[in-house]
């Protein structure tokens, strides 16, 4: 099977620190699966954290997604919450590019994937719920390299994420679940959304 390249095109200024810390979960899963992550659309100034760069097959881009894949638009597939088909094993046939769009999720969700649909790349949905960029890439490697129907994908929605006795965040998305049945989700981010949590409850006072 070629080689499959996962594209995320960076669509905020700022590279926040939930951002981050998904960006290198996509790097280190697609390079341990040997396959290529491309972090495109990158603005000329944009620094970036050395925990990426570290990772042997991230790609850093200043140019965005169109101009990269000028030669063959019809290989490149963008998932879409929006659209009309679900993904399934045999895309992995059809497409050799994945394209994802470099948002946070937002509760309820701005469909902010729209600045990638108009540019006309075919779209294939991962279900009705909306799951975290690492999290849509994970699915569809497990759909088009694992060759896992959606349908068969362990997930958890809206999980919880419980800090102490007293605190705990829940968190409205789609998460895959590991073999105990806890939410994947990238190194670092219970502890950054637990600071996150004590940061609101600190607001309070
Ligand atoms: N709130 C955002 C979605 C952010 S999720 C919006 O307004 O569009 C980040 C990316 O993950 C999306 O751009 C999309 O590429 C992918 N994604 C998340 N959930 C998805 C789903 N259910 N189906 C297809 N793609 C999804």
């Amino acid at each position: 099977m070629a080689q499959k390249t996962y594209i995320v095109e960076h669509l905020d200024e700022e590279l926040g620190p939930w951002s981050e810390l998904e960006y290198i979960a996509i790097a280190t899963e697609s390079h341990e699966a040997g396959a290529q992550f491309l972090l495109s659309s990158l603005p000329a100034a944009f620094k970036v954290p050395d925990a990426l760069s570290a990772v042997p097959s991230f790609v850093a881009e200043n140019r965005g997604v169109e101009e990269i894949s000028a030669a063959d638009k019809s290989r490149v597939c963008l998932l879409d919450p929006s659209a009309a088909k679900d993904l399934a094993p045999e895309d992995g046939d059809n497409f050799d590019v994945f394209l994802f769009g470099g948002i946070l999720g937002d509760d309820p969700p701005r469909d902010r994937t729209s600045e990638l649909r108009k540019k006309g790349f075919e779209g294939r949905r991962l279900g009705p719920k909306q799951m975290t960029t690492d999290t849509a890439v994970r699915v569809t490697r497990l759909v088009v390299e694992g060759k896992t129907p959606l349908l068969d994908v362990p997930y958890v929605d809206d999980p919880d994420l419980k800090f102490n006795e007293h605190e705990s965040t829940s968190m409205p998305f789609r998460y895959v679940t590991d073999k105990d049945g806890k939410p994947i989700m990238p190194k670092g981010m219970v502890d950054l959304i637990g600071k996150d949590a004590d940061k609101a409850i600190d607001d309070l006072f």
